[in-house]
């Protein structure tokens, strides 16, 4: 692909809404100059010069638009995630720059559903991830790892709100009674929740009908309760844990998991559908301050 047709690819998709003609990133205004020399626009209501990527992710010194364009295909390739080493590798870039472009694309994937509110059946589970200690060499020497593993203080529960053939809402807690409050604001009441027989979920039958499933007998009960779009969740989450980053650090569990939530939601569309959903994402997300010269605020 040449520099000119990831240009035209990328302004199809970021300016669908106008059939590809440049929207003002300032002011929204949709009357612009094009230059001829150079390939950029100008705002005839602000005067503001701007291009193609001016106030998306892609707006960086550091790699070609389309370089972008192939990490993102790439990205939604990798079923199970992509580590940051891989992807440095296979667009020949440093490490550093496809660390940061890797969190900035998890960053317009979890954008998709930041104000999104679930109703109809819903499933809500929790899972812990973090903290891990290795078991000692000799058995007598091993300790109940279940609970030194809470001593650490790196432990955290990815808790996940699913709809039913609808959107997955991941959130991080220490604990899972932690996530009721959040759960009252995500979910709308008139829902109907699912969840196991752990005591922390019991908080939830004042707000919602419930429908709990003890998994100690079984995994779908006589009245069809069951958990099992929040356990395909979690079994995709796992095997990104351990197939592709071997270890989710505490920090960026939250990024991952809503990485995951992204491609459980996604996981029926075609890979090229997938790809200019994530394109349409990013190129209206804008530079998160997080992300934005990361290494370098990172080096002072
Ligand atoms: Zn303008």
């Amino acid at each position: 692909m040449s520099d000119e047709e990831a240009r035209q690819t990328f302004r199809a998709i970021r300016w669908a809404g106008t059939d590809g003609e440049p929207v003002c990133p300032k002011c929204d205004c949709a009357a612009c100059y094009a230059y001829a020399s150079r390939p950029i626009f100008k705002c005839k209501a602000c005067h503001a010069q701007f291009s193609v990527t001016s106030g998306t992710i892609f707006a960086s010194r550091k790699l070609d638009l389309r370089d972008y364009l192939l990490a993102i295909a790439l990205f939604v390739n990798g079923a199970k995630g992509m580590s940051a080493l891989q992807l440095s590798r296979n667009l020949d870039c440093q490490y550093k720059t496809a660390f940061v472009m890797a969190h900035k694309l998890r960053e317009a994937m979890a954008a998709e559903t930041v104000d999104a509110k679930l109703s109809g059946e819903v499933e809500v589970d929790g899972a812990y991830f973090g903290g891990h200690i290795k078991p000692a060499n000799v058995k007598s020497d091993r300790i109940d790892r279940r609970l030194a593993e809470h001593q650490t203080g790196k432990r955290r529960v990815v808790v996940i709100m699913r709809q039913r053939e609808g959107r997955s809402l991941p959130f991080v807690f220490r604990s899972e009674d932690q996530s009721v409050p959040t759960i009252r604001a995500r979910v709308e009441s008139g829902t109907t929740v699912f969840a196991d027989e752990a005591a922390g979920w019991d908080e939830l039958h004042a707000s919602y009908e419930m429908g709990r499933v003890n998994h100690s007998v079984n995994f779908v009960d006589e009245l069809d309760n069951s958990t099992n779009w929040a356990e395909s969740y979690f079994s995709r989450l796992r095997r990104a844990e351990i197939g592709t980053h071997h270890h989710i650090s505490g920090r960026y569990l939250g990024s991952y998991a809503r990485e995951m939530a992204w491609r459980e939601d996604h996981r029926r569309q075609a890979n090229g559908n997938q790809f200019a959903v994530l394109v349409a994402a990013a190129s209206s997300h804008p530079v998160s301050r997080q992300w934005k010269g990361y290494w370098q605020k990172s080096a002072k």
